[in-house]
């Protein structure tokens, strides 16, 4: 089904309004998209001319103006919590995270209208419930502009796609610097979802391909939903795509080259993008990328196709991935293994049946060398290999808790906007428990999203006594958050809270020595301790370096005292593990 203008005339009749409910894509047959206002005024009048729709708002985003979402369900009840008991499907569709995308922000005006308006459409929906976001970055679409994307064949204007604030949303998802994401926990949580759409525009190669599709990555998700995914939900979404006459494959993730000779990767969606972060909390999560040199319209279309094909999917398997996503929910639990980063396996591929466009290198007329120039009349069907097969890189056992004392209360306040359930320690204690010490890390020496993040982590392990205060925090890791406190309380996981900086304040030690103070008192601990006697002497002979600093060796001295401070590289979330 294609959405249709003369369908929208029809509703006349039906619900006696004057005016069909007609979006600004429509109107403009396929040249224009709607503002922020435009899209909110359209919901608006949709939501007055049936029961079927109501408009929900979450908390602010970084712009001053709330989040929404848009709610469908033909029993008229918008509540959740009964429809999930009820055995109904939730699907949750993200639009315009980067607003200078806008097709997901159009299709999905037609589709909620579609399907919330037409009677012959119900059927597929009775046991659905649909939630979009109309626009999830509203700063970012509050910024119009026609130059932005500077590959893409229109709208003639759109948003822009840093937020307010010049965040990129979609690497927010896990630090939490902007309301919209805040705002978004509300939305997610709330709405508890069993399939989770993102809808972009791409970047990149060329190739016949209108809309690619970026699935969770399956390895990560692991499970039976993670085989669940790679073998079932995907192929049979490629083939409702196929069906509609609009062809599917993976994102096409290479840059600057075709994917014809070598093939490509699946893209892994860590943490911090929209699905891998809906993967920590089990739901079913894909990005949808259409191409950027394809019309608007046809974009547009796709993108239609490809949330009309979901419904399908909601309808046929939605049963299955709700019972899917109760048992990864129970997967986590203490000793268990958990990768906490993974790593392209290249030791087995698919191939991919796949509709590109010869590429060949010739000389740039702007600099001389060579370029990439795509044959759009040389378009061919050649099988490549596609890689997606990725292994754990890094994996920790699940502790029973991670005891976090009070003081850290941002990432208390993450833990809360996201459902984690915790106990708060009764009274003044001593608990044995894991301390980790960070042995290793570099830290990149440019800004990344408002961050100067740490990565190559690693830490030690020593299991110690340590005193907790009451009103300190104990977090079970056996509950549905278990797996979003895994992946972001350990230090080595990929996009843990101390790789986006917010442990930083332990890496820097707060107290000194003065040297002609501190000679006579290393003096006397030489004297007194044989072993740090020995291993001082060690290291002056294998290390020259050392054996030529006095300040390195009078630190050396005091970082073995009691004089050193306890908290200096101490990671301050516990693992409480028997
Ligand atoms: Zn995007």
């Amino acid at each position: 089904m294609k959405p249709v203008l003369i369908l929208s005339f029809l509703f006349l009749s039906c619900y006696g309004h004057a005016q069909p409910l007609v979006t600004v894509f429509e109107s403009s047959q396929g040249q224009s998209t709607a503002t922020y206002h435009e899209t909110m005024e359209y919901y608006r009048s949709l939501a007055e001319r049936t029961p079927h729709i109501t408009i929900k708002e979450a908390g602010l985003t970084d712009a001053g103006v709330p989040l929404h979402f848009v709610v469908l369900d033909l029993d008229a009840e918008f509540d959740f919590e009964k429809a999930r008991k009820a055995g109904k499907t939730i699907i949750l569709i993200n639009n315009g995270i980067h607003p200078g995308e806008p097709d997901g922000i159009e299709a999905s005006m037609m589709l909620m209208r579609d399907y919330a308006l037409q009677p012959q459409y119900h059927a597929l929906i009775e046991n659905t419930i649909v939630a979009v976001i109309p626009v999830y970055n509203i700063g970012g679409a509050l910024q119009r502009n026609s130059h932005s994307r500077a590959n893409q064949n229109g709208p003639e204007e759109y948003g822009f796609r840093g937020n307010a604030r010049n965040y990129d949303l979609n690497r927010d998802f896990i630090k939490a610097d902007t309301k919209n994401t805040r705002a978004f926990y509300e939305t997610f949580h709330a709405v508890d979802p069993d399939i989770f759409i993102d809808t972009h525009v791409s970047n990149g190669a060329d190739y016949q391909y209108s809309i690619t599709h970026l699935a969770t990555q399956h390895d990560k998700m692991g499970g039976e939903m993670g085989s669940y995914i790679e073998n079932e939900f995907t192929p049979k979404l490629e083939a409702l795509m196929g069906k509609k006459g609009t062809d599917i494959t993976p994102y096409v993730n290479v840059f600057n080259t075709t994917p014809d000779h070598e093939g490509f990767s699946q893209f892994l969606d860590n943490p911090r993008y929209s699905t891998g972060y809906t993967t920590l909390f089990h739901t079913l999560g894909f990005m949808i990328e259409t191409h950027m040199l394809k019309t608007f319209d046809r974009r547009v279309n796709a993108t239609y196709h490809f949330l009309e094909a979901i419904l399908e999917l909601a309808k046929t398997d939605g049963q299955r991935i709700r019972q899917l996503k109760v048992r990864q929910s129970e997967s986590i639990k203490p000793g268990k293994k958990h990768a906490l980063s993974w790593r392209l396996s290249k030791a087995t591929s698919k191939q991919l049946k796949f509709k590109g466009y010869e590429g060949e290198m010739i000389e740039s007329k702007v600099t001389g060398q060579s370029r990439l120039l795509y044959g759009r009349n040389k378009p061919f069907v050649k099988n490549i290999p596609y890689y997606n097969h990725y292994v754990p890189a890094k994996e920790v056992e699940i502790p029973i808790a991670y005891i976090i004392p009070q003081g850290w209360h941002e990432i208390i306040d993450r833990l809360k906007w996201n459902g984690v359930d915790y106990q708060l320690i009764q009274k003044d204690t001593a608990i044995t428990v894991e301390v980790y010490r960070i042995s290793k890390y570099n830290t990149s020496s440019s800004p990344y999203e408002g961050h100067y993040r740490h990565n190559n982590v690693q830490v030690v392990v020593s299991t110690e006594s340590v005193s907790f205060r009451k009103g300190d925090y104990i977090v079970y890791t056996d509950q549905f958050a278990g797996r979003y406190l895994v992946e972001t309380l350990e230090p080595e996981a990929v996009d843990s809270f101390f790789s986006w900086n917010f442990f930083d304040t332990i890496l820097q030690q707060k107290e000194h020595f003065s040297p002609y103070v501190f000679e006579d008192v290393a003096w006397q601990l030489l004297q007194r301790d044989k072993t740090l006697r020995q291993e001082f002497e060690a290291k002056k002979k294998v290390n020259s370096e050392f054996a030529n600093n006095w300040y390195a060796q009078l630190d050396f001295i005091y970082r073995h005292s009691e004089y050193y401070e306890k908290a200096h590289m101490v990671y301050p979330v516990y693992r409480w593990v028997h």
